[in-house]
């Protein structure tokens, strides 16, 4: 899989993936990331990237010329087939979430844009952009820590990146619920001891076990999901269990 990131800070993606799992995968050829300074596509002088709004107003907008010939540049030089996604990162997009995160991960190209200043010329949204994706609602400096998060968040589900996919299968939000607690060793911390069960060898009971906190936790902190979850006749109960008495 190819990521390839536009943006007027190459430098900034060096060292988020010197080092981990995305690293290993660059390595072992699972993934590459090509990452682009949009100033190579200026031509005047000082390869300015922004300009002023119209209309008036604060700061400054990214500039539609060097983001058009970026992506024009990267889809022939890398290849890359007509419909590749370019997503555009900006606080106004859709919320990156795990069911966005596994649809891109089965794509073969990712071009990725990355805004600063007051964001994009409008026609950048409207005529290059396929996708328009948010990390969260709060304003960031600009798309490179939003662009790291999405490279991070598919990158893992590149098959063959992390170690086990069944650690992938199991993961938050993959299940449609939350992850249930887990424990290492020491079995007890200063007093603090791990559920006799975990302990138990009894797989079938530690699974019971492993269901039911899930459910718990997710009813307690994000309720939500189970509007959407794949739920078991089993898990209804349960869940109508624990609603009577109270959310325990
Ligand atoms: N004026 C813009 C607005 O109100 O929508 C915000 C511009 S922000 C200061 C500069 C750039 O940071 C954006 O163009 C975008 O690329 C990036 N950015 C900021 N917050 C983001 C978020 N929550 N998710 C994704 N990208 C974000």
């Amino acid at each position: 899989m190819r990521f390839h990131v536009l943006t007027i800070f190459p430098g900034m993606f060096d060292s988020p993936f010197a080092e981990g799992v995305v690293h290993r995968g660059i390595d072992a050829g699972l993934i590459e990331l090509h990452v682009h300074d949009i100033r190579d596509y200026t031509h005047d002088r000082h390869r300015s990237t922004d300009d002023y709004t119209f209309g008036g107003g604060p700061g400054m907008l990214m500039k539609p010329e060097p983001l058009f010939e970026g992506v024009e540049s990267i889809r022939a030089k890398h290849d890359t087939p007509e419909n590749a996604p370019v997503i555009l990162l900006t606080p106004q997009g859709e919320r990156l979430k795990q069911p966005l995160v596994e649809k891109f991960a089965g794509e073969d190209d990712l071009i990725l844009i990355c805004g600063r200043y007051e964001g994009f010329d409008e026609r950048v949204r409207e005529n290059l952009a396929t996708h328009e994706i948010s990390i969260g609602d709060y304003v960031l400096n600009g798309g490179e820590a939003a662009a790291i998060v999405l490279v991070e968040a598919v990158a893992r589900l590149v098959p063959g990146v992390v170690g086990s996919d069944e650690s992938t299968r199991n993961d938050s939000f993959t299940t449609g619920v939350l992850q249930h607690p887990q424990y290492t060793r020491p079995a007890d911390f200063r007093g603090m001891t791990v559920p006799k069960v975990l302990l138990s060898g009894d797989h079938a009971r530690i699974e019971q076990w492993r269901r039911r906190a899930s459910l718990r936790r997710t009813l307690q902190r994000r309720p939500d999901l189970l509007e959407d979850a794949e739920l078991s006749r089993e898990d209804r109960e349960f869940l109508d269990s624990l609603k009577e008495e109270g959310h325990q």
